[in-house]
C-alpha cells in the first residue's frame, strides 16, 4: 500500500492496520496516507486532499 501524497510505502501493523490514516476523496474512495504526511499536514483532511494529484 502506498501513500496517496508522497507515494512512499505505508507500513502496516501486524493486525494490518496502517501506520497513518485514511481519507476519503470526493468520490468516497478511501486513500491511505502515511504517518509522515499525516503529521506534515497536521492531520487536516482538507489539506491532505488538496495535496493528492
Ligand atoms: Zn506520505
Amino acid at each position: 500500500m502506498k501513500c496517496s501524497i508522497c507515494k512512499n510505502k505505508v507500513n502496516e501493523t501486524f493486525l494490518k492496520k496502517i501506520i497513518g490514516t485514511y481519507i476519503k476523496d470526493k468520490k468516497g474512495k478511501r486513500l491511505p496516507i502515511c504517518s509522515k504526511c499525516q503529521t506534515k499536514f497536521n492531520n487536516d483532511k482538507e489539506k491532505m486532499i488538496a495535496e493528492i494529484k
